[in-house]
């Protein structure tokens, strides 16, 4: 078995909980990609289990820091423990996020199910060679119909394995029906795990779609709508939603979605939101709420000052647009840009749209998403609600 020994430096970094060592941190690294190795401090005592990575600036990730097996049973007691915290969601929805990686102890494994759908997103060369495993375990476990193999995410080229889709188990529609009771009442929306974005829906705005439904009211937009799911969960209360998305397919996925939950006020819009924003703008139309939930414009600490901009664009465009006491509901879910950081966007973008704004609520990610203290990156995503009033102290 292949080990790793940690420098001065990186026993430090180590004992801080963080649960990734850097290959800067390593003095020995004699493991083989995807390896589960010993980690030893600079004397040779032993710290902990990890995932080795051989192409990844992430050289380890730690499965255990005592020296216990890491068997079959010790993965059968990681995924009890991951579905045991999930309890609460039974009964609110069928499309839940069973494993997320290493705040679930498994370190590069994603699995959804949506109904009897379970999607797998593997990141390392680690999970790839437990895949199977895993995909007989959960299916036994949560009993699903069919897996599907989605690992075909980014964070795979830096770890230099290819990106894959696949059919892992079973055989039927890759697009299914789930349903979610939302504070507005009962949604049913369909989930393409095979042709969607990420796994098939953005499980990580569960809560705040509903928590949305607090403040949203009168006519509303949806703008990076995806399949529209937060403007049919605002429906009941709104006089009008407008769900806008650059992708045909997500909207088309969304007017399903509207027509078997009978919601007659919401329509979708293929546009690029920077040009819709723009144009209503200039045709002087205007909205109680405007939730913006853009992707990622940071990937990446280099494209930071970029997003920063495209940040404060739009959420400025968005307040120029609301009505007097209108709400901004917006999102970002760039690592990179941390909550204060984001907090700092939106107020530049509302000291130059000369309005003043209070934040009703602020919240993250969705709960089957949790949040590792010892992993800051784990905590990506930053939702809040704004009461925004043009010129109130701009007023002069
Ligand atoms: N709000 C959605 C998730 C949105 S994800 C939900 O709760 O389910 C971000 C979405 O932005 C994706 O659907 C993507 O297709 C869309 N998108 C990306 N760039 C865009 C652009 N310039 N204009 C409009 N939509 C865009």
């Amino acid at each position: 078995m292949g080990h790793a020994v940690l420098t001065a430096k990186g026993l430090r970094w180590f004992r801080s909980g963080h649960p990734w060592v850097y290959r800067d941190d390593l003095g020995v690294f004699e493991c083989d990609d995807g390896e589960t190795v010993d980690v030893l401090d600079p004397r040779g005592a032993f710290c902990a289990k990890a995932f080795a990575s051989a192409h990844s600036k992430i050289a380890l990730r730690i499965v255990s820091r005592v020296p216990e097996p890491v068997d079959e049973a010790f993965w059968d007691r990681r995924i009890e423990r991951a579905i045991a915290r999930r309890a609460h969601l039974l009964g609110a929805t069928d499309a839940i996020r069973w494993i997320s990686s290493e705040a679930d102890g498994i370190p590069g494994l994603i699995a959804d199910a949506y109904r009897d759908r379970l999607v797998l997103a593997s990141s390392t060369a680690a999970i790839d060679a437990l895949l199977a495993s895993f995909a007989d375990r959960l299916a036994e476990r949560l009993g699903m119909a069919m897996v599907i193999d989605r690992s075909d995410g980014a964070a795979r080229d830096l770890e230099g394995r290819p990106r894959r889709r696949g059919i892992l188990r079973g055989a039927g529609d890759t697009t299914v029906w789930v349903f979610e009771e939302t504070p507005a009442g009962r949604i049913e929306y369909p989930v393409d795990t095979w042709g969607g974005q990420k796994t098939g829906a953005y499980l990580d705005q569960r809560e705040n779609r509903w928590a949305a439904a607090k403040w949203a009211r009168g006519r509303i937009a949806d703008v990076f709508c995806y399949t529209g799911l937060g403007a049919l969960v605002l429906s009941p209360q709104a006089d009008q939603v407008i769900a806008v998305d650059t992708s045909e397919p997500s909207l088309s996925l969304g007017r399903a979605a509207a027509e078997r939950n009978r919601i007659a006020n919401v329509s979708f819009l293929r546009a690029n939101a920077f040009e819709v924003l723009k144009a209503w703008q200039r045709a002087g139309e205007r909205f109680d709420a405007i939730v913006l939930d853009p992707p990622a414009f940071a990937r990446s600490r280099r494209d930071l000052a970029a997003a920063e901009r495209a940040y404060e664009e739009i959420n400025g465009r968005a307040l120029r647009l609301l009505r007097r006491d209108g709400i901004l509901i917006t999102s970002s879910c760039s690592y990179h840009l941390n909550e204060e950081a984001f907090v700092a966007v939106i107020r530049r973008a509302a000291a130059r749209a000369r309005c003043d704004a209070w934040i009703l609520e602020r919240r993250g990610q969705a709960s089957d998403h949790p949040v590792l203290l010892a992993l800051p990156e784990s905590r990506y995503l930053t939702w809040m609600a704004l009461r925004v009033h043009s010129a109130s102290l701009y007023a002069g």
